[in-house]
């Protein structure tokens, strides 16, 4: 049974007014509220663990050290990736994609390519615009269609054995858009012997994620879009691969032996967690996976889902709205433009005032605004905790400021 009251409860920061209205929380693609039990979980840790892991002999640490690794199982079968050693703890996705550009240096020369898509975050943008000055590399971009699909038949043309680097989202923050990702790794793997790099930021919080099946190389995404705190991120390698590639981080709990002729690194993952972690945000992705596994997978994409169709029927009888991506298949955002006005954050601030938070502007994918011709977009973006009723306030609102900005 879903019962959507019984959700809404266990995120008390939902019960609020803003601005004299009841909460309308559809930013949720920035980041996600967090529920009653991962705030727990955070705090915990702080007010009867807190110690620093994997050095200390005595109990707190030892509690410490357990407890972050018991939620890096959970996070391994959440990914069903086959080692929990697999899992990294990073600080986000963004670090992820940094970690994997750095450490790959040395695995690409001059000339040799990086496929990625005009659909990526920043973040799956720059770091790869930063490896290919170190090493001489070229970027290539599979176009999008006027749908936000993306054109996979350069995917075909682009690729070769120049090809060393693969990394696509599997869902587009800007527009909703889900990519094929079994399709392009099958792709990737007949045609060359690149890395595949999945940025999960957002599929990991509305689908069942499954590393194995993708036959990806590389899976990122962030706690905070998915229940958990923010300075939370996880990093999945296949095994082989991190174990071959170079640390990223030098420092503290990634050595095995460190002396001035030289150092030898620790096994996975710590390889490749130097320094103190964020211990309590690690413990509270695990609470934040037993969460989205209480409330079930199908659940979720069902109830989102459903939202979304809502959302999107609702928005599109208003006339001279456009909805960038309307009919590709997407997940858990509708991002749209009023007619005539330009300025996205005018009809953000207007439904601000009527409690609803939605987010404005380019969503750190300037390549996509620059497709469309547009400066940004107004988007909503749902989790689970998202009614009917909310998306009618949304839509009141989107006719308020059309009829106040005409
Ligand atoms: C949010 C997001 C990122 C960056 O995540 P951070 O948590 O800010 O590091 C990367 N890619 C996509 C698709 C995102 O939505």
């Amino acid at each position: 049974m879903f019962d959507i009251q019984e959700i809404r409860s266990q995120f008390s920061i939902l019960n609020q007014e803003v601005n004299g209205k009841p909460l309308v929380y559809l930013d949720n693609a920035a980041t996600s509220q967090k529920p009653n039990s991962v705030l727990e979980a955070y705090n915990r840790y702080y007010t009867e663990i807190n110690a620093n892991v994997h050095r200390g002999i005595h109990t707190l640490s030892q509690l410490a050290t357990e407890e972050m690794e018991l939620s890096r199982r959970k996070i391994q079968k959440f990914i069903n990736a086959e080692h929990d050693f697999e899992v990294i703890f990073t600080k986000g996705t963004t670090e992820g994609i940094n970690l994997i550009s750095y450490i790959l240096t040395s695995e690409l020369k001059k000339d040799d390519e990086i496929i990625i898509s005009y659909l990526e975050h920043h973040s799956n943008i720059v770091p790869w615009q930063m490896l290919c000055e170190r090493t001489g590399a070229k970027l290539r971009v599979i176009p999008m269609d006027e749908n936000g699909v993306l054109q996979l038949e350069y995917l075909d043309e682009f690729l070769s054995e120049k090809t060393k680097v693969v990394s696509l989202n599997q869902v587009s923050n800007a527009l909703g858009v889900v990519n094929p990702i079994s399709e392009i790794t099958s792709k990737t793997r007949a045609a060359s012997d690149a890395y595949i790099i999945i940025d999960g930021a957002q599929s990991a919080p509305h689908f069942k994620i499954d590393v194995q099946a993708l036959d990806c190389d590389f899976f990122v995404f962030s706690g905070h879009k998915m229940y958990a705190p923010m300075g939370t991120g996880v990093l999945y390698g296949k095994r082989e691969i991190l174990e071959k590639l170079p640390p990223f981080q030098g420092g503290g709990e990634m050595i095995a032996t460190c002396s001035f002729d030289g150092t030898t690194y620790a096994g996975l993952p710590f390889k490749y967690e130097a320094g103190t972690p964020n211990v309590g945000g690690n413990i509270a992705i695990g609470a934040a996976v037993d969460f989205i596994e209480r409330v079930g997978h199908e659940n979720i994409q069902n109830h989102e889902n459903a939202l979304l169709e809502y959302a999107q029927r609702q928005l599109l009888e208003i006339e001279g709205l456009k909805i960038y991506g309307e009919k590709a298949h997407r997940t858990g955002v509708v991002s749209f433009n009023l007619e005539g006005i330009g300025i996205s954050s005018d009809v953000g601030m207007i439904l601000d005032k009527m409690g609803v938070a939605v987010r404005t502007g380019h969503h750190c994918t300037q390549p996509i605004m620059d497709f469309f011709d547009i400066a940004g977009t107004v988007r909503a973006s749902f989790a689970v905790y998202n009614t009917f009723n909310e998306i009618d306030v949304l839509v009141e609102g989107v006719k308020k400021a059309k009829r106040m900005l005409a």
